[in-house]
């Protein structure tokens, strides 16, 4: 199956969706993932409707409904004074507009439902400890060299290597090294006992004050609670080299709201993320080499829309290469064509938005005017991501 299967680099969301709706089609996969285990961070993540328009399309929208959680809204909460400045209706308004839920899951069991799909095609190699460390475009196939000495010949090589994508830096270069914004998130998934009543809410709830917000959700039908603690650092900003760490955190937040201050206290500090960031990227592919996912467009986490996007890439991926009977550089010329402004316009207006969430004085006055409105405006003023997206 070697030379005629896609060799996908990344089990990530990406890679994995990327390689069933391939598989489904009959086009064969090895998938490479450099880590010892399927297992992505432990963390939650939020699916928009539009990624469930995809899993329906992947046959396993129930498989991964069944896993998830379904807050009621979004709720934007002032940092100082926790008073509510921004409403979305989740639940039965989503599913009404949309014709599926919002939902929020753990990641490590939205890969668990990917994982078995990719088994149960029968057509996916699925390969751990498989670090690309360089390929090579032959023309009429590809080679991928591995950390471990192997080497795999494929027809194509699609990147879903994650935003620090090397598949991206031997394509196009240096220059396509994301940039740190300054900003740092800290994480915890912890058990919902532990957190106050007061504190508990079924809802995505988003604490915005300048510089920093704090994002939470319960998982696992209320059994879990996922917490996620981001601020920018005035110490990166000053050039100093002890930047990021958690007492910057403590400091930063010291300002936030009582109520803030005590979901800092289940915020597990042993490790951070650095926020970096990229402009969108002009190619996406190069002969019988592809990207798709963060690879391709990372962006920032303020729309909760990275790993939607690379859903939708992988899906419209495999339509094109169907839709030209197997010829992959047709498949990626198109499919860049078909997704490229969206995945932009999802780049912006994450930009925008996390501008949003950490607006100062008066713009966070103007924040409230504007996110503040009735239920059915806020709900059509998502249409544009989570309306399903068709591409000729
Ligand atoms: C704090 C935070 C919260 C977020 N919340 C959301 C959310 O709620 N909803 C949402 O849609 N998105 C969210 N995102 C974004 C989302 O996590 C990413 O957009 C998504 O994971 C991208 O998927 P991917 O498959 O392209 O890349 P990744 O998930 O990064 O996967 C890349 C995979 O490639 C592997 N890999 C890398 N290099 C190599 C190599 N050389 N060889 C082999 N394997 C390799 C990695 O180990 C990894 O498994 C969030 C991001 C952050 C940081």
């Amino acid at each position: 199956m070697e030379k005629n299967s896609a060799i996908i680099v990344g089990g990530g969301i990406g890679g994995l969706t990327a390689a069933i709706a391939l598989g489904k089609k009959g086009y064969p996969s090895i998938v490479l993932e450099q880590a010892e285990a399927f297992a992505p961070v432990g963390a939650g993540i939020q699916l928009g409707p539009n990624a469930f328009h995809m899993f329906e399309r992947l046959g396993i929208a129930q498989l991964v409904q069944e896993k998830c959680s379904y807050p009621e809204a979004g709720l934007m909460r002032d940092m100082y004074s926790a008073e509510i400045v921004g409403d979305l209706p989740m639940g039965d308004a989503m599913i009404k507009r949309y014709g599926n839920p919002y939902a929020v899951v753990h990641r490590g069991h939205l890969h668990n439902v990917l994982v078995d799909a990719c088994i149960r095609l029968g057509n996916i190699e699925l390969k751990t400890n498989s670090k690309l460390i360089s390929y090579e475009d032959k023309t009429n196939h590809v080679i991928a060299n591995l950390e471990n000495g192997a080497s795999l010949s494929g027809c194509v090589l699609i990147g879903a290597d994650g935003v620090w994508s090397g598949v991206r830096k031997q394509m196009i270069g240096a220059d396509s090294v994301p940039q740190n914004l300054g900003y740092f998130a800290y994480r915890a998934v912890c058990n919902s006992d532990d957190i106050p009543e007061d504190l508990f809410e079924n809802t995505v709830t988003l604490w915005a004050g300048p510089g920093f917000h704090i994002m939470h959700y319960p998982l696992e039908g209320g059994k879990l609670f996922n917490l996620v603690a981001v601020f920018r650092s005035a110490r990166f900003a000053r050039g100093e080299s002890d930047y990021g760490g958690p007492d910057e955190l403590q400091e930063i937040f010291a300002s936030a709201h009582p109520k803030a201050r005590r979901l800092l206290e289940f915020i597990d500090t042993s490790k951070n993320w650095n926020i970096s960031v990229l402009e969108p990227i002009k190619d996406w592919s190069c002969g019988r080499v592809m990207l798709i996912g963060d690879a391709a467009h990372p962006m920032l986490q303020a729309m909760a829309q990275g790993a939607c996007q690379a859903i939708e890439d992988g899906v419209c991926l495999a339509d094109f290469v169907e839709k030209n009977h197997g010829d992959y550089q047709k498949a990626f010329l198109a499919t860049q064509n078909a997704r490229q402004m969206r995945a932009t316009q999802m780049q912006y207006q994450s930009r925008k938005y996390w501008e949003i969430y950490h607006a100062a004085g008066v713009y966070s006055e103007l924040r409230k005017k504007m996110l503040i409105r009735g239920a059915a405006e806020a709900i059509e003023s998502v249409a544009w991501a989570y309306d399903p997206v068709t591409w000729e």
